[in-house]
Formats: structure tokens, C-alpha cells, sequence
């Protein structure tokens, strides 16, 4: 009889995780990834234990294990708490640092004075987690709050994990005053232009390109993007010397989750061959929102308000959009003064509603009713939301930049056979482009044609197939290392 082979053993270390603690994608690509590899791999997630972390909820108990860290000359205790959720082990951090501040960075604008330290003890603790349990083979980190950990790795020679390094978003790079370097307790010879260095500061970011194994990000266009000098946030040359072993791999969404056939947060479930369901949460939402005119196009925009989701843009065309027979209904939350302007705009236009906030249930309510979601983003690594809507039968108006330009095609090349989806794209980032791209959809949406598209996009596959035959691949790829 055949002894069944072991699965390899993944640590797969985020800043944040749905359902525990989520401000973006990156929560879901934590959430989704290590699920969908979960059939392949015993893989377990590591993230830090915030206060906002319901313990009770979902069952989250200490561990046995509690700790001290000795990091730049001060000690700081550590208390590791676990719990299964959906089938997956998850480890939470807990410290005073990481565990008794409101925000998981800091508030709106701001970053905490302590991130470096915070993440820096987040990223030790995962060192003392696969010290203690050797069977580990390979460490996932994501992001700069998890950049340092692979540097950690390198550092410990009795441990012999390979790690693998992926890039949400150059954009955040963990960048801190030189003095940090001691602080979290590096030795003052990671002070140079191949290490940790960043024009006189330090960089997290730099950890994670320079000391991982593999480096993926979360598309293959952005993996090209921050190869050069307008997406590589200053960091291209590096990304380019270390290029070898960079990869993109598409992220996917979680298509049980996001399924407008049994979503417990919408009102009315549709499916490809009944969209009765679409019109109903269209209504539904109307009603809520105070928005008239059910036979008008619904215009969605779900997103952080930050440059990045060109939500400036956005705004620079909202006046202009009260002589179209449109709605608009924006959700998100970010930078303070988007949202003055945006609640000045709302205020004096009735087809206009604003939501803000962070809000699970009334984003998978605005995918469900919405008939084209805005995504003019200036750059975007993957994003999920333009694949979320698709899924959701709402037609993405997106910048062709990134992964949009690799998950949304236009609707004037539309080919039934293609496996990708449809939206309206437009190169050019500029207010009359977009309100261009917004024309479009208002004449599109008088036509069957709209049907055909969104038929065509529901059925597509966004699921994480592709994206764990890639990381099957690259994890068995470092085992042999
Ligand atoms: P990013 O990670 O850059 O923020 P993505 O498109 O990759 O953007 O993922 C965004 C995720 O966060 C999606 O699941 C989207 O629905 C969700 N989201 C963004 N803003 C909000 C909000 N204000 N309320 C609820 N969900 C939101």
C-alpha cells in the first residue's frame, strides 16, 4: 500500500485577513489564497491580534505559547492565540504595541509613529512560530508589515524555510527614519543601497525584494509596471537587478463568497439564466438610498479614497454627470479631504449617493444593484473589484493600467469564446476621457448588447484555479532549492 505523500507545510503571514481584520484587497487575497491552497497544502495564516479582532466571535484562544522579544534593547511579551475558521488554522500575534490601538495602521491620513516596531515584533513573532514548529517549509509573506520576516529568515542559520515575498501594492513601502534600523533591532550593516537603505531613510519593502527567494505580485502586467520608472515607486531598478525571480500571478476572487447566486448580504439572488433578482436589488437599493428612477443606469464606485482609485478624477466629473439621466452611488472611506468634496457634491445633486465608510454588506449590495462599476484607477496591481462586479453581472468601466488591463477587455473586441471579461476601457487619465467612457455605458445600457456582456462576464472564470496551479508550482519549485 502507498503511504499517502505529506503535504508541504506553508506559513502564509498578512497584516490583514478577512473575515478577522480587512481594509482592502489584501484581506481577501489572505482570506481566499490559503483557502484555495489549502487542498494541496497544510498551510496555516499568521496575522497580528488587533483590538478590533472579535476573540469571541470566532473563537480565537490563547495558545500555550507566550514569548518575550528582546529587539533595540527593550523586551516586549507576546501572547499567540489560534483559532479554525472554514478548515484553516489561523495564529493571531497579540502584543501591547500591535493589540491596544484602534486603527491596524493608524487613523485616516496617518500611520502610526510605531509602525516599524509594530510590524517589526509581528514579523519576529512568525520567526518564533517556525523555530517552534520545524516542519514548516515555506514561508508566504505579503506586503511591507511582512517584509522584514524573510530577512529574519536569512539571518537564523538553524532555520531552513525558503519564503516567498508578494507585492500587493508598491505603492506602500514601509518607509522609516534611519534611527528605526536599531529600534527593531538590525544591525547597523543593513544600511546600504543593496540592504535596507532608502535615500538616507529605510525602506521594509527592500527586506522582502532583496532577501526572499521568489517574489511574486498579483498580476503579470503589474509584475512588467513596476519594472519601470512611472510604476516602480522608485524601486524599479532593484525590482529590475532582482527580476529572476519575480513572477506575476494573478489573484482570483472567492467565487463561493462572491456569489450573487446565494450571497447572504443581498436581498434578491440571481443567477446567468434568471437576472429578475439584479433588477429586484436594484430597486431594493434605490429605495434605501433615497436614489430615483429604477430605468436609469446605476453608476457604482466601491474603494478606498485615495490617488490610487483615481477617486479625484472621479470627482472632477460629478458635476458634469447632473444633465445625464444617471445615478451614482459611491462607497469608501480614506483621505479627509475627498470626502469634504465629495459630501459638498452630494449635497447639491440628488442622483448622487455617498456612503462613507467601510462596509461589507453595503458593498456586495452596490455590486448586486449597480449596473457599471467606475474603477479609474491610476495604477492598480490586480484589484478585485472590477472581477467582484463582473461576477455580480455589473459592467467595470476601469483605466487600462495593471490588472485591469489584464482582466477587463474592451466590449468593442467582445468574443463570446474568450475566457476573460468585458468592460469599457479608456487609456488616457484625464476628466474627459472618463466622462467619455461614462457616455459609452449610458448608450450601451439601451441595448441588449449590455445583456450579452454581462451574461458573458458572470459566467467567466475569476476563480483562484490558475493562481494555485502558479504557486503549486513556485512553492515545489523553492522545496527543491
Ligand atoms: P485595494 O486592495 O487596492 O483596496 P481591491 O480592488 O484589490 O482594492 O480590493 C478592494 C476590496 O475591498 C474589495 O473586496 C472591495 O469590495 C472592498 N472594499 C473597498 N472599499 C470598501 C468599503 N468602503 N466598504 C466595503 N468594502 C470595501
Amino acid at each position: 500500500m502507498h503511504k499517502k505523500a505529506k503535504k508541504l507545510k506553508v506559513l502564509f503571514a498578512s497584516s490583514e485577513v478577512y473575515p478577522f481584520a480587512k481594509s482592502g484587497g489584501l484581506a481577501d487575497v489572505a482570506y481566499a489564497l490559503p483557502k484555495a491552497l489549502s487542498k494541496k497544502f497544510e498551510i496555516n495564516v499568521i496575522l497580528p491580534l488587533y483590538a478590533s479582532i472579535d476573540i469571541d466571535k470566532y473563537h480565537i484562544k490563547p495558545v500555550k505559547l507566550s514569548f518575550s522579544i528582546q529587539m533595540g534593547g527593550t523586551t516586549y511579551d507576546i501572547l499567540l492565540y489560534k483559532c479554525r475558521y472554514k478548515g484553516i488554522i489561523y495564529l493571531f500575534v497579540q502584543s501591547e504595541l500591535i493589540s491596544e490601538k484602534e486603527y491596524f495602521y493608524g487613523p485616516p491620513d496617518q500611520g502610526y509613529a510605531d509602525n516599524a516596531v509594530r510590524f517589526a515584533l509581528f514579523c519576529r513573532a512568525i520567526i518564533k512560530v517556525l523555530k517552534e514548529d520545524s516542519s514548516y517549509t515555506i514561508l508566504h509573506c505579503n506586503d511591507w508589515q511582512t517584509a522584514l520576516a524573510p530577512l529574519l529568515v536569512k539571518e537564523d542559520l538553524s532555520l531552513h524555510i525558503k519564503t516567498v515575498f508578494t507585492i500587493h501594492n508598491l505603492a506602500y513601502q514601509g518607509i522609516f527614519d534611519r534611527d528605526t534600523l536599531d529600534e527593531i533591532g538590525l544591525s547597523p550593516s543593513y544600511f546600504h543601497s543593496e540592504a535596507l537603505e532608502y535615500y538616507g531613510a529605510i525602506n521594509l519593502m527592500k527586506a522582502g525584494i532583496v532577501y526572499a527567494d521568489s517574489i511574486t505580485t498579483v498580476s503579470s502586467e503589474y509584475a512588467k509596471e513596476i519594472q519601470t520608472q512611472v510604476f516602480g515607486c522608485g524601486l524599479e531598478g532593484l525590482l529590475v537587478y532582482h527580476r529572476t525571480k519575480l513572477h506575476g500571478i494573478l489573484n482570483g476572487i472567492d467565487t463561493e463568497f462572491f456569489d450573487p447566486q446565494s450571497d447572504p448580504l443581498i436581498s434578491h439572488h440571481y443567477t446567468p439564466s434568471d437576472l429578475d433578482g439584479k433588477k429586484s436589488d436594484k430597486k431594493a437599493f434605490l429605495k434605501y438610498s433615497g436614489l430615483k428612477g429604477a430605468q436609469k443606469p446605476l453608476f457604482v464606485f466601491i474603494g478606498r479614497f485615495t490617488r490610487q482609485k483615481g477617486i479625484s478624477l472621479l470627482i472632477e466629473i460629478l458635476e458634469q454627470t447632473a444633465s445625464l439621466e444617471i445615478n451614482i452611488a459611491i462607497l469608501g472611506e480614506g483621505e479627509i479631504r475627498y470626502r469634504t468634496q465629495l459630501e459638498q457634491i452630494v449635497s447639491l445633486n440628488s442622483h448622487i449617493h455617498l456612503f462613507f465608510g467601510y462596509d461589507e454588506e453595503t458593498s456586495h449590495r452596490l455590486y448586486a444593484a449597480g449596473d457599471f462599476l467606475l474603477m479609474p484607477s491610476f495604477f492598480e496591481p490586480c484589484g478585485l473589484t472590477q472581477m467582484i462586479a463582473m461576477r455580480y453581472g455589473t459592467v467595470p468601466i476601469v483605466h487600462n493600467v495593471g490588472g485591469l488591463k489584464q482582466t477587463v477587455h474592451s466590449y468593442k473586441i467582445f468574443d463570446p469564446g474568450a475566457k476573460h471579461g468585458f468592460g469599457i476601457t479608456y487609456s488616457e487619465q484625464k476628466p474627459e476621457v472618463l466622462l467619455d467612457a461614462l457616455l459609452k455605458a449610458v448608450k450601451l445600457y439601451k441595448t441588449p448588447f449590455l445583456e450579452t456582456l454581462n451574461l458573458h462576464n458572470m459566467r467567466s472564470d475569476f476563480s483562484w484555479t490558475k493562481s494555485v496551479e502558479a504557486y503549486t508550482a513556485l512553492y515545489h519549485n523553492l522545496e527543491q532549492l
